[in-house]
């Protein structure tokens, strides 16, 4: 086990072992003016780091601005399907984002049959289209993992991405919601799953064993901020990747797993998939929350 800071202590909050949001949306109005303390309030319960999710062209230009602003804020960059048919979707420039070292990852794109707008037959030209220049993008080496947002549309979606030449290891589900048998379609796939606040709500028990399923090297924690926050905060607005601790401790403990493990793997699975190395924790924050 990672031993970084040697703090030891019997508190349910573990300080000194520091996590990602690996999805949440800071360029949301709910944010305006106040990132600086979101960012300060998510470190102070351990979440040293966000990665910010495009969901237009114009939105993939404001999140690298944004990252390029905040020293432990990474971005994405594409089209959401839920923004499909707020067009132009002009890749050219999204291209030109991508290739910045603070653009982690493409995304998020995929389907979703929830919401009837956009409809599908505006959804599924912009996916290929997007997938599409994925692919041509990867030919001229700019080769960046992909974040999938699938609602109800795993029959859909996994066919499509398999005609892809794509790595399947370099796709991740974010805030899955579906069963178990959904999470083995895409563990069959190759994919990794990542887990939302939607996992701690009494009436999503099919998410919770479904997070009990996925291999330890294939799980991700987020929040997708500003929706979606875990229970004890559930129903408050906005959603803060503060609130991804929460959501971490939740799937430790129905896995049966030790929360500094789960942690560490966490840690690892986030570098590896998206690249990054997770910040340490501010030793002041360690110092002012371990006082045995
Ligand atoms: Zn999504
Ligand atoms: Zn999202």
């Amino acid at each position: 086990m990672r031993s970084v800071f040697m703090v030891h202590c019997s508190h349910s909050v573990r300080y000194d072992l520091p996590v990602i949001d690996t999805h949440a949306h800071l360029t949301f109005p709910e944010y305006a003016g106040k990132l600086d303390e979101t960012l300060a309030n998510a470190r102070d319960a351990g979440v040293m780091g966000v990665i910010t999710i495009a969901c237009t062209t114009q939105d993939s230009h404001d999140q690298l601005r944004l990252a390029q602003e905040h020293e432990h804020v990474w971005c994405t960059a594409g089209v959401h399907p839920l923004y499909s048919d707020k067009t132009p979707h002009d890749w050219a420039s999204i291209r030109e984002i991508a290739k910045h070292p603070k653009c982690v990852a493409w995304g998020e794109l995929g389907l979703d049959n929830k919401h009837e707008h956009p409809p599908r037959s505006i959804q599924d030209p912009v996916l290929a289209e997007e997938l599409a220049f994925i692919e041509s993008c990867k030919a001229d080496g700019i080769d960046l993992p992909i974040v999938i947002h699938c609602r109800e549309a795993f029959d859909d979606l996994l066919p499509i991405l398999r005609q892809t030449t794509l790595d399947r290891s370099r796709f991740v589900f974010h805030c899955f919601t579906g069963n178990p048998d959904d999470a083995r379609k895409v563990l069959d796939f190759g994919a990794m799953i990542s887990f939302t606040g939607v996992v701690t709500y009494k009436n999503a028990k099919d998410v919770a064993e479904a997070a009990k399923i996925v291999p330890s090297d294939r799980i991700l924690i987020e929040t997708d901020a500003p929706f979606l926050s875990p229970d004890p905060k559930r129903g408050t607005w906005p959603c803060v990747p503060a609130y991804a601790r929460y959501t971490a401790e939740f799937v430790a403990k129905i896995r049966g797993e030790s929360f500094p493990d789960f942690h560490e793997q966490l840690d690892t699975n986030t570098e590896s998939f998206f690249g990054i190395k997770v910040p340490k924790a501010d030793p002041e924050i360690i110092a002012r929350a371990c006082t045995c």
